[in-house]
């Protein structure tokens, strides 16, 4: 059952980027309408945004596959998680409404981490794309990181639709989405799985604070030297 889900809901979240990322290619394809400039520019960006979306959408789909399977290795290296923060806030900025604002907060004198860089920026990426896909209209995002004893505490807050107490312990569940939010939001259920299972290999923790209608904040604690498997 969960596989005819997982086939189905993957399939479904990939065909409304597909087809946008075809109409576009499409459209600037013709040689017969000469496109101001513009609208030239706000195709490409359409092919820009969806392709990178479907490359998320993969890296999820991937990491789950990894992590069902028992094949998920993590690497070991020095990373600098104020720079992969901000590299997270920038991406997010491209495709956020302009009525968001989307800031980082950071003392200077942060102790790199040594862990996976390239999960700990999906993780990232997830949080603060949530963060974004759950605040319709305005607000403030903020990811703030603190250094905490032997460890790095990352808190990514919004403004957002909240998530109501009694469905808080199931959000990091493989494929759940909150019911109301469904159909308002596209999405697979996949990002906090992924985000939970990742922060879990690298000995640390997640969890959320939020209530109905006042904002979430997303939680991530690392140790300084995350294990390596
Ligand atoms: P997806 O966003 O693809 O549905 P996730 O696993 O990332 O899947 O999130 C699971 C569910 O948790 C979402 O469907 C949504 O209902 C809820 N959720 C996640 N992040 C937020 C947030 N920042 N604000 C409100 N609800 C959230």
């Amino acid at each position: 059952e969960l596989k005819t889900d997982f086939i189905s809901t993957v399939s479904h979240e990939l065909r409304t980027p597909i087809a946008a990322v075809h109409g576009a290619a499409q459209a600037l394809a013709r040689d017969d309408v000469v496109f101001p400039d513009d609208l030239r520019r706000r195709l490409l960006s359409v092919i820009s945004d969806q392709s990178e979306r479907l490359a998320h959408l993969v890296s999820d789909v991937l990491l789950t596959s990894q992590v069902e399977s028992g094949r998920l290795v993590l690497a070991s290296e020095q990373v600098d998680v104020s720079e992969l923060a901000r590299r997270a806030i920038e991406a997010g900025r491209a495709h956020a409404p302009a009525e968001l604002t989307l800031e980082l907060v950071a003392s200077r004198s942060l102790a790199p981490v040594t862990t996976d860089r390239d999960k700990l920026r999906q993780v990232l990426v997830n949080l603060v794309g949530n963060a974004i896909k759950y605040s319709p209209g305005s607000g403030r995002i903020e990811v703030r990181l603190e250094p905490r004893e032997n460890g790095l505490r990352i808190a990514v807050r919004d403004e957002g639709v909240g998530i109501p107490q009694s469905e808080q312990h199931r959000i990091f569940e493989k494929f759940y989405r909150v019911p109301e939010k469904i159909n308002a939001v596209s999405g697979t259920g996949l990002g906090l799985y992924i985000c939970r299972e990742l922060v879990r290999r690298m000995g640390g923790s997640i969890w959320v604070e939020s209530g109905d209608e006042i904002g979430s904040t997303f939680f991530v604690e690392l140790p300084l030297a995350t294990a390596s498997t």
